[in-house]
């Protein structure tokens, strides 16, 4: 019988990306890939060290985990495991900590599984991590969207951020293997291309490469398929690539684009590298060139001097930007980073107020957004298997979709009449053309 190996994954689509890849390894290997809540021989876990909470959902789950398969031979890899691997290593039955390098060649740094007395644990100087680690994965499974791990690290201070210290300075991988892997994965029959990275604006810069480069690179592999970027700083989404998005039909109109704050003086103290003016620049260009393009938005509350008043000075920057929706994160007090030494500590009640007020600020600016689309042909990319009744997907500018349920439009590119707003759904109705 089969090794039966389980995973588990926390954070971003980087680490999903990566726990795919190493899932295939362990099936060239022979292993059985079972669900995390099933009872398996081997278990890994990889982890995210983004807030507090995250390391806590870490530590928590390896304990599930070997609750339900005591004798299973436990890996934990991951941000977290690279930055506090004697937190996990303490963890009685964890057998392997492997750091953010390290975790690329797992297997010769374990072959037999055996379980020990012991946790080993193997991390390297991040400092010295040149490693790329190619990696894509599928979404939880399904055939239809693809994340392309095309960069990784990053060389910005942003003095709250614990990403560099976890995953090195900022690598890319070499141009013509991003768009081999890319012409693979588009044969594999999936019709998304999500590129994802640490930073994914910084992509190709220490080789003379960029990254709008590389989408125009990728923009000529052939197939019925899209490619949306995940998340780009607003400092590296230049006028090329709003252009190329413009001009291309396979370059999604949307954009992620990390903001942190409105305010001019906590940007400063979050070491940003932009101010409120280039940000409002960035995304008047980007609705000159595109007026229907989705705009998401991270923006950070209670981060240490963010008085009331700079609170204020975000809120009524949001309110007048026109974006489609917001990704809200409370401040986390991460080790070692700039940021603990900054005075004027927001109270945690005084962050969950900011931070929901933002949230609600968000469903209004998402509701409008959708509102507007109606009337609007969009292609849509329809899931897998869909939601109960209905067939789901998003729209190329990130409207969610839903349709009376029809499995034939499964995992296809379809122009779609929206027609009406049905509660986190907008209606669409005429899927036109294959
Ligand atoms: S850009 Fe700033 S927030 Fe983003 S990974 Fe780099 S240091 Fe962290």
């Amino acid at each position: 019988m089969p090794k039966r190996v389980a995973f588990h994954t926390l954070g971003c689509k980087l680490n999903y990306a990566e726990t795919a890849t190493i899932g295939r390894a362990f099936s060239e290997r022979g292993f059985e890939v079972v669900d995390f809540t099933e009872v398996s021989d081997v278990v890994l876990v990889n982890t995210c060290s983004v807030t507090e909470n995250a390391d806590r959902e870490a530590r928590k789950l390896v304990r599930q985990a070997l609750r339900r398969s005591p004798e299973a031979y436990v890996i934990v890899v991951g941000c977290y495991a690279q930055l506090r691997p004697e937190q996990l290593a303490s963890i009685e039955g964890v057998d392997l900590v492997l750091g953010s390098q390290e975790k690329f060649r797992l297997f010769d740094h374990v072959s037999t599984f055996d379980k020990g007395a012991y946790a080993r644990v193997v991390v390297g100087d991040i400092g010295e991590a040149d490693d790329f680690g190619p990696a894509f994965a599928a979404e939880a499974g399904d055939r239809t969207r693809s994340f392309l791990k095309v960069q990784d690290g990053c060389d910005y201070t942003c003095s709250f951020c614990t990403i560099p210290l976890a995953r090195g300075a900022s690598r890319s991988q070499d141009l013509d293997a991003t768009v081999a892997q890319a012409a693979d994965i588009v044969a594999r029959g999936f019709k998304e291309i999500v590129l994802s990275g640490v930073n994914v604006g910084d992509y190709g810069a220490k080789s003379g490469r960029s990254l709008v480069e590389l989408l125009g690179a990728l923009l000529a592999v052939p197939g019925d398929f899209r490619i949306r970027i995940s998340s780009i700083e607003p400092n590296l989404l230049t006028d090329d690539i709003i252009r190329l998005a413009a001009d291309s039909e396979k370059l999604c109109p949307h954009f992620h684009i990390p903001l942190q704050s409105g305010s001019g003086d906590v940007l400063k103290r979050m070491r940003r590298r932009y101010n409120t003016g280039l940000f409002t620049d960035r995304i008047d260009t980007v609705l000159r060139f595109l007026p229907e393009c989705g705009l998401g938005i991270d923006v950070i509350v209670g981060f240490p001097g963010e008085t009331d008043a700079l609170f204020d000075e975000t809120y009524r920057y949001l309110v007048d930007l026109p974006f489609s929706y917001l990704h809200v994160f409370s401040y986390s007090e991460r080790p070692e980073t700039h940021a603990l030494s900054l005075d004027g500590s927001v109270p945690h009640p005084e962050r969950a107020r900011r931070s929901g007020m933002l949230r609600i600020l968000s469903e209004k600016k998402r509701a409008a957004f959708a509102r507007a689309s109606l009337g609007q042909t969009r292609r849509v990319l329809f899931e897998t298997g869909g939601e109960g009744e209905l067939s789901t997907g998003f729209t190329d500018n990130y409207i969610r979709v839903g349709m009376p349920r029809d499995a034939s439009l499964d995992n296809t590119l379809r122009d779609v009449l929206l027609t009406g707003v049905d509660g986190i759904h907008v209606r669409g109705i005429g899927a036109v053309s294959a």
